[in-house]
């Protein structure tokens, strides 16, 4: 078994053995190597010190990103690596960082403070794998283990319970039985990790391919997080038009649509609001009238404890908002959800709206993904067509009004407003004699 080592991370290692230190790569490249996957990015583990370190590179490009805890950054063909001594953490009292780290000589030992076996391994061209806990077995058989005690491992660094999740979506794993019942049981120490942490991990197992499965399995986790979910976990729907709860249809609807962070996000929320919207009607169906507002409000809320950037936020907010906009291949109607929505977002609502129909269950899913293909088509000839869809491509401007006889002020942003809707609906052409003679028309009417 080799791993292929890119030449200029071969060139930190060799340059480092040559000085009397021990260096390998570690960690998610040589997992990712074992997978047959590209790595991201090479790290690197040594026994050289930070002082070392710095000795052994000077003249190259270095970064002293975290000498403190013994990791230098050196720059080579302008990509990072990150070299970090060998090491063993201290004391953990806030369950996320270590009081105190201590530099070890030993890799074994440096790979024994990582938290599963499938990313505590090390690798060096001439003396191979290191793999002192079984993590090339357990990535065989897709496992992801805590290295060590569980219940220890999660206690010293909460974040490792949704770093466990995220790499169970991504590779299609399984979390092992006594790493599971731990998570279960530590769930509630994530309430002290920083919102970025979690949203970015939580971003990742969203976009994995076990998203909804590890949903399934650890709700009292993903609930414990972002609490507004809790309703939908079991929630009956009561209604011919879904199969499932809630919650079971949102899973179904996440692992439907394509795996970008708005799209998974917008299918975790699009239905939030529906617990809190439910009613009965006589004949005892259940209806969520409503419920499209009351999910973007508690999207707001989620995302704003996630700390998500504001575009991703309120693309999502959008998408939420707008779920079960009606959508046809007519090219007025298509046109109107343009001005709306914009491009992007209109063929996000494509896939969400896909998404959920096929989470309903109830749908046969040749018609779900013949009309969606439908919609995609006739937006594609629409768009083709160049259409008017927004103020800025009609052709006329605003100070072209007060010539055509309409009061300069507010009438001017009504008119062209009036304009652009005639022109959407086909009722008018998007030609500058046209628009002109149609200004004077509404100028005196006003
Ligand atoms: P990716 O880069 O795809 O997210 P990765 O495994 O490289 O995966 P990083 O966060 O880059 O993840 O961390 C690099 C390595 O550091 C991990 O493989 C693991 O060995 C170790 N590590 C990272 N975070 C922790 C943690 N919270 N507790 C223990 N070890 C960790
Ligand atoms: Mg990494």
């Amino acid at each position: 078994m080799s791993i292929a080592v890119p030449e200029t991370a071969a060139w930190i290692l060799a340059r480092l053995n040559a000085r009397g230190h021990r260096a390998y790569v570690v960690g998610g490249c040589v997992r990712d190597s074992l997978l047959g996957l590209t790595p991201k990015d090479w790290d690197i583990c040594t026994s050289a010190t930070p002082e070392e370190m710095g000795s052994a590179f000077s003249g190259c490009h270095v970064v002293e990103t975290g000498l403190k805890h013994g990791t230098l950054t050196v720059v080579l063909d302008h990509v990072p690596y990150e070299v970090t001594t060998f090491r063993v953490d201290g004391a953990y009292t806030d369950h996320r960082h270590p009081d105190s780290v201590t530099f070890v000589r030993d890799v074994r030992e440096d790979l024994a403070r990582r938290d599963f076996t499938v990313n505590a391994m090390a690798y060096h061209p001439q003396e191979g794998l290191v793999d002192a806990f079984g993590g090339q077995e357990d990535l065989r058989a897709g496992v992801i283990r805590c290295v060590g005690d569980a219940e220890r491992r999660f206690d010293e660094d909460a974040l490792r319970m949704l770093r466990a999740l995220r790499f169970a979506s991504v590779y299609g794993m399984r979390i092992e039985d006594s790493t599971a019942l731990a998570i279960h049981r530590r769930r509630c120490d994530l309430a002290g990790v920083a919102a970025e942490r979690i949203h970015a991990e939580l971003s990742r197992m969203l976009c994995g391919k076990g998203a909804g499965r590890m949903l399934r399995e650890y709700h009292d986790v993903i609930t414990g997080v972002l609490p507004w979910l809790a309703p939908m976990v079991g929630f009956d729907q009561r209604t011919p038009y879904h199969r499932y709860d809630v919650w079971e249809h949102t899973l179904r609807a996440i692992d439907a649509v394509p795996p970008t962070e708005v799209l998974r996000l917008t299918m975790l929320l699009h239905d939030s609001g529906k617990p809190a919207s439910f009613t009965l009607d006589e004949r005892g169906v259940g209806h969520a009238y409503g419920h499209q507002a009351r999910s973007a409000a508690i999207a707001e809320e989620a995302l704003a404890c996630l700390k998500t950037d504001n575009a991703t936020r309120d693309r999502v907010l959008l998408l939420v908002a707008h779920h079960d906009m009606p959508l046809s291949t007519e090219p007025a109607l298509l046109t109107r959800r343009l001005n709306r929505l914009g491009e992007e977002a209109l063929r996000q609502l494509i896939e969400v709206q896909r998404a959920d129909a096929l989470g309903k269950g109830t749908q046969p899913p040749e018609e779900i993904e013949a009309r969606t293909a439908a919609l995609r088509e006739a937006l594609d000839t629409l768009l083709a067509q160049k259409p008017c869809f927004t103020l800025k491509q009609l052709n006329i401007r605003g100070n072209d009004l007060p010539g055509a006889g309409v009061p300069a002020g507010k009438a001017v942003g009504q008119c062209l407003q009036r304009l652009l809707e005639e022109v959407m609906a086909g009722d008018l052409p998007n030609e500058r004699e046209a628009l002109l003679a149609r200004a004077r028309e509404i100028a005196q009417h006003l």
